[in-house]
């Protein structure tokens, strides 16, 4: 039985959390003392070691992401902290930053030093205002303390940081888009690569790492790799938010080891909500295929994830019991994607306005035998042809539910296409 590991969330209940004191007498900043002893280049051996992986959805190796930074040129070089959590059902590093943020200040710091920035940017997105105000304060509190600023803790190395917020669209969520944003453009994305470690922001050598992935560092210093490779699997080690949501007794963050499983997280949890039973759930939020009853013991990892078809993501684990239309829930991620497309590629912005329409007229039973061919071949023509990840997330909801739960579609076929589509009026499409 794998039970939890709080470590980012072990003092989230105390009074004041978010406080420096509160942080540092729960033994807050010892990662960001031992790293200062140690050379740059032996923090990001660290990380390498511990093997931690992006945990903003994609999971890239976090230290070998460091590592692809080009040997020092004299030029600045950016860490960028992505704090702008948008994915459906994602909702873990809202409350990290509003319970821990100095966990993610000290990460910030750890992560400038092993990379030699001086100058370190946390996008927040625009809606969150408390978590922004929240992050201005800490980051001053940080400040005052001697953490920030020059000549940090005697060591010579300097930094500062800047909270930037947003304004609230999902595809600045992309780290291309983010950059262009905080540089000011419209946030659209960038052609990769070049990918940010080469030319990011400002076209210099950049790192964009996510919320959850920098706070975990300090962890690492203090605790060592061989702690954090000690918990999870081989390939997808240590602890990691579970956010649980939806038709749940007990919905909240469970953090622990890759690798538990939805069933071990429900029994903690208290189960579906009483009465009801499971009938489909995200593993990493909506742009990852949806998973039903049958995957209740598909050991959340990202390779056992990948293996049963869908994707880890950002562990957004949204449960849906039997009172809920498949295709109600889809329409509604779909209208979400249609409503975020930035409208840069075609696919994604044709695509998704097109699986809208389809989808709000089988929920309204209004679809037509052909429209569900026509879903799957729409999203045949999003996937991988799209510019960034937007599009080809938009289409991983509705394969998904087509595979798992296709007479839900074909109920809402019930009008037949000659009625929609006379003859006579073809002409017009
Ligand atoms: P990606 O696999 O393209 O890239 C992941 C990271 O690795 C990026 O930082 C990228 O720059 C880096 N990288 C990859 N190859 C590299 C190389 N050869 N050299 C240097 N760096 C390299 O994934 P992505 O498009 O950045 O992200 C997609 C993921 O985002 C999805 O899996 C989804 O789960 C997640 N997502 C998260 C949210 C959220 O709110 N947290 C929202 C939407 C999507």
């Amino acid at each position: 039985m794998t039970t939890l590991t709080p470590v980012l969330s072990a003092h989230w209940d105390a009074d004041r959390a978010w406080k420096l004191a509160r942080y540092e007498a729960d033994g807050g900043y010892r990662g960001l003392r031992r790293a200062l002893a140690m050379a740059p280049a032996d923090v990001v051996t660290a990380v390498k070691e511990s093997g931690l992986r992006g945990r903003g959805g994609a999971g890239f190796p976090t230290g070998m992401k460091w590592g692809f930074l080009p040997a020092p040129d004299g030029g600045p070089r950016y860490l960028v902290v992505n704090a702008d959590e948008s994915e459906p059902g994602t909702c873990k590093d809202i409350p990290l930053m509003m319970a821990s943020p100095q966990e993610l200040i000290e990460g910030v710091i750890i992560t400038s030093y092993a990379i030699g920035c001086h100058h370190a940017f946390i996008y927040v997105r625009g809606e969150v205002v408390h978590v922004y105000r929240r992050l201005l304060e800490s980051v001053r509190e940080a400040r005052e303390a001697g953490y920030l600023g020059t000549d940090i803790l005697g060591s010579g190395f300097d930094l500062e940081i800047t909270v930037h917020a947003g304004a609230g669209a999902y595809i600045c969520g992309e780290e291309t888009a983010l950059l262009d944003s905080l540089e000011g453009l419209r946030g659209q994305p960038r052609l990769k690569p070049p990918f940010p470690a080469v030319a990011g922001l400002y076209a210099r050598p950049t790192v964009v790492n996510n919320v959850e992935s920098v706070a975990s560092v300090p962890g690492i210093l203090v605790g060592g790799a061989d702690w954090f490779t000690s918990m999870g699997t081989e390939r997808s080690a240590g602890h990691g938010l579970f956010s649980l949501s939806g038709h749940v007794t007990r919905p909240g963050q469970y953090e622990a080891p890759l690798g538990i499983t939805l069933r071990e997280l429900l029994d903690m949890a208290g189960g579906v909500r009483e009465g009801h039973r499971l009938k489909f759930w995200t593993p990493g939020g909506s742009s990852t295929p949806i998973f039903t009853d049958a995957h209740l013991d598909v050991p959340l990892d990202y390779e056992s994830v990948g293996k049963a078809g869908s994707m880890l993501g950002t562990r957004a684990l949204q449960i849906f019991d039997e009172t809920t239309s498949v295709v109600k829930a889809v329409s509604r991620w779909i209208q979400f994607y249609k409503h975020e497309s930035c409208g840069k590629c075609t696919p994604c912005r044709e695509g998704t306005f097109w699986l809208a329409q389809i989808m709000a007229r089988l929920e309204a039973g209004q679809g037509t035998a052909a429209d569900i061919d026509l879903l799957l071949d729409l999203c045949d023509n999003i996937l991988g042809r799209a510019f960034c990840a937007l599009g080809d997330g938009a289409t991983s909801p509705v394969t998904s539910a087509i595979q798992y739960f296709r007479e839900e579609f074909e109920a809402g076929t019930h009008t037949p296409a000659d009625v929609l589509f006379p003859p006579e009026r073809s002409s017009l499409f």
